[in-house]
């Protein structure tokens, strides 16, 4: 996969900057989408660190952009390619996570959740697809653990995840006779900024955190890197003959 390009978006933390830092290892190009120059900035440096030989940053590029509105999905892509040439790998990462009783819910929280976590993907993928196609590349889409069953006080959250599971389904069988695979992984709770802000919200955060790792068979939650092997390997030639999976990453959770 060397030299191939890589476009992450959330990429500028949690596990799109860790499936970045992962790409970049083995000496492919990423480019990092996220809405906060600061944030992509920070993490440009956060992959500034030498690895055979060479800079990461040379290789890795920060763009602006929103997902949930379709012209920043398409600016995306076009700034991608004007700095890169071509995309072989779509990695949907951008994500919000959101708990709330479903009589609560108001139609903003819809719209919040539903354009990041489904539309944001839906339309970078379409923008993103002739490129992919010519490349025979593939994509892919970080679902979730909530996007195989319910959790509680979860139904936003689980309904626009297991909207990201089928449309990964979908879609492989779609894109099958262009060459393209398309998969999404399914983490569980895996130690990020989103899940950081969790444990922060609880009076204590090691009482929350030790509640969340009790109900894993593993008996803890997962890393960043953890959930980035997987994409990593999705996306290589060693997963040539997968397609339409939903990989679970989550320590036996769903098992
Ligand atoms: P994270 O908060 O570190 O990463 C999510 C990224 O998406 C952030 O950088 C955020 O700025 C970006 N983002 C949000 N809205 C955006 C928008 N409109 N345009 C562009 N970027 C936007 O958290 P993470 O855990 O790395 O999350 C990555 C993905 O993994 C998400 O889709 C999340 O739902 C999924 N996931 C996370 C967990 C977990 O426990 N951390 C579990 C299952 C699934």
């Amino acid at each position: 996969m060397k030299d191939r390009i890589i476009l992450i978006s959330g990429g500028t933390s949690g596990i799109g900057l860790a499936a970045a830092r992962l790409f970049l290892s083995r000496g492919m190009k990423v480019a990092l989408a996220g809405r906060s120059e600061a944030k992509g900035r920070a993490a440009i440096s956060a992959l500034d660190t030498r690895h055979a030989g060479e800079m990461f940053r040379e290789k890795a590029k920060y763009i602006m952009a929103d997902v949930s509105q379709p012209e920043g999905c398409e600016r995306l892509v076009k700034d991608t390619i004007a700095r890169f040439g071509r995309i072989d790998v779509l990695v949907n990462s951008a994500g919000v996570y959101f708990e709330q009783p479903a009589e609560d819910l108001t139609e903003e929280d819809y719209t919040r959740v539903m354009d990041v976590n489904l539309k944001g993907i839906m339309f970078l993928t379409k923008y993103a697809l002739p490129y992919l196609k010519e490349a025979k590349g593939n994509i892919v889409n970080v679902s979730s653990d909530a996007g195989l069953r319910g959790n509680y006080l979860c139904s936003l959250y689980c309904a626009s995840k297991g909207a990201v599971t089928l449309y990964t389904k979908s879609l492989a069988i779609e894109l099958a006779p262009h060459g393209v695979r398309v998969n999404c992984v399914c983490p569980g709770d895996i130690l990020t900024p989103m899940t950081e802000s969790q444990l922060q919200a609880a009076i204590s955060r090691e009482e929350a955190l030790q509640a969340m790792a009790s109900v894993y068979p593993l008996q803890r939650i997962g890393t960043a890197e953890e959930a980035a092997a997987v994409i990593a390997f999705l996306a290589s030639s060693a997963a040539s003959f997968v397609t339409g999976a939903a990989w679970s990453v989550d320590g036996g959770l769903t098992a």
